[in-house]
């Protein structure tokens, strides 16, 4: 069994770290900063040989250059976006295979949030990191895709099955479930997670990761019933403040 752990960054970044205590292997996905992550990795006796990016935007990124200066990891990051991304040795698209920790994941193109966003889907691990497309109750906004595209894809992960951990890039559940509880005011579970999630975070806790069975139960963008309502929802989160 690997060991999963959510190092805080930036604002509300999380840079999660896989270890693998058999190999001694250690990824990081989506490194924010390089020294905050290098030094979380040095208080458990770990090194990074691995950084795995879902998209180019510097909060998921700006760590590479450093942490892969440090350690000589090598960097994985979407084909589509390689150039924009520092330090790149293999750029993935869609149905690549990619092993970290000794865990086998396949590449999941999730446009929208930016165009060459990507997923690492570990499916015999159950879990799959989304980087800034799915949140817990939210999605990411479209600065570079469409409605048709988000809403794709959240019909696609919610095809997975309902225990895969879902490991998303910000801390933005709270935010999320007091937006998602003025949609669905009926929706009793969203009542109670909106309640265990306010609890968690005044006791200073990561709510992350969600799951597939969590988000289909109370995920306003992932239970939408068509485009034109994902983009109605969308716009209308936009500007929820
Ligand atoms: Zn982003
Ligand atoms: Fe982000």
């Amino acid at each position: 069994m690997v060991e999963i752990i959510a190092v805080p960054a930036l604002a509300d970044n999380y840079v999660w770290m896989i270890h693998d205590p058999a190999s001694g292997e250690t990824a990081a996905v989506d490194p924010s900063v390089d020294q905050g992550v290098l030094d979380a990795a040095a208080a458990r006796g770990w090194t990074i040989g691995q950084v795995l990016n879902t998209h180019w935007h510097p909060d998921h990124v700006g760590g590479n250059r450093g942490i892969k200066a440090a350690t000589g990891c090598t960097i994985t990051a979407p084909a589509a976006e390689a150039k924009r991304i520092a330090g790149v040795d293999r750029g993935v698209a869609e149905g690549d295979r990619v092993t970290a920790c000794g865990l086998d994941a396949i590449v999941w193109e999730i446009p929208a949030h930016t165009a060459g966003h990507i997923a690492y889907y570990f499916e015999a691990a159950g879990m799959i990191f989304v980087g800034d497309t799915l949140f817990a109750m939210g999605c990411g906004r479209l600065f570079e895709g469409t409605p048709e595209q988000m809403f794709a894809n959240m019909q696609r992960l919610a095809t997975l099955p309902e225990d895969v951990k879902v490991y998303c890039g910000h801390e933005y559940t709270l935010a999320n479930a007091r937006w998602a509880v003025t949609v669905e005011p009926d929706n009793q579970v969203l009542a109670e997670r909106l309640g265990e999630v306010e609890q968690m975070r005044s006791d200073g806790l990561v709510t992350l990761p969600t799951s597939i069975g969590q988000e289909r139960a109370t995920n306003p963008f992932m239970r939408a019933r068509d485009v034109a309502h994902f983009a109605e929802l969308r716009a209308a989160k936009d500007s929820f403040g």
